[in-house]
Parts: C-alpha cells; sequence; structure tokens
C-alpha cells in the first residue's frame, strides 16, 4: 500500500493507514492528548514513539485533528456571514449564504457536528 505522509506541526499523518500502532523507534503507544481552543479543552489520541517522542496520526485520528484544526482556524481568524435563525414553531433553521453552497446539489446530506452548545461543524457530503 503506497503511503501519503503530510506534515502538519508536529504530526506525522498516515494517510491511508488503518490503524496503528506504527513503528519508530519500536511500536508506538496509545496516548491522549489535549488542545486548548478558545477556552477549550479538546482531547485527542495520537500514536507516540517513546524514544524520540515524535507523534503519528491514523486516520479516524487525523480526521479528528483536521476538525480541530478546522475549528480553531475559524475562532481565531475568520469572519463568518451573520444570519438570523428561523423558527416555524417546532424546529429551528437557517439559510446558508450563496457564497457557501457553490458546489451542493439536491440530495446532499448535512452531518451536524456539536462542538460545544453553541459551535457546530456542518459537512456536507
Ligand atoms: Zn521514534
Amino acid at each position: 500500500m503506497a503511503k501519503k505522509t503530510v506534515q502538519k506541526e508536529d504530526f506525522t499523518v498516515e494517510k491511508g493507514a488503518f490503524q496503528g500502532p506504527f513503528n519508530c523507534h519500536g511500536k508506538t503507544a496509545l496516548l491522549r492528548r489535549e488542545m486548548h481552543i478558545d477556552g477549550n479543552t479538546f482531547s485527542y489520541m495520537v500514536w507516540s514513539c517513546r524514544k524520540c517522542k515524535k507523534d503519528y496520526l491514523d486516520s479516524s485520528q487525523a480526521k479528528r485533528m483536521e476538525l480541530l484544526w478546522a475549528v480553531e482556524k475559524l475562532l481565531k481568524n475568520e469572519e463568518g456571514i451573520k444570519r438570523s435563525i428561523n423558527h416555524d414553531g417546532k424546529m429551528f433553521f437557517l439559510r446558508f449564504p450563496k457564497e457557501f453552497t457553490r458546489g451542493w446539489k439536491k440530495g446532499n446530506e448535512a452531518e451536524i457536528i456539536p462542538v460545544d452548545s453553541t459551535t457546530f461543524i456542518v459537512e456536507i457530503g
């Protein structure tokens, strides 16, 4: 299997790797780490080398890290577009601005991932 390695900060992301442990200086060990974003603490798991302390991410860990990096970027840098939230008597809903929906198709589904009670990641697929 061809491995595509992406370097991001101190991590080696093993794209397409099914699961750890990885081999570095011997087998890596599963460790819990924390990331602090805007006063919130998020935990994530890494495969870490006991000797050189290098961290490796398998594909599911990499997906979580990518979400955390996206949240960090949004909370720190990005300006959003304000929208009012509508209510139909039962449910809340909002409209996405046209600028964000290019490439969306009828029948796409949205996966809503809560970060906390006021912050969500919506993945369209
Ligand atoms: Zn190592």
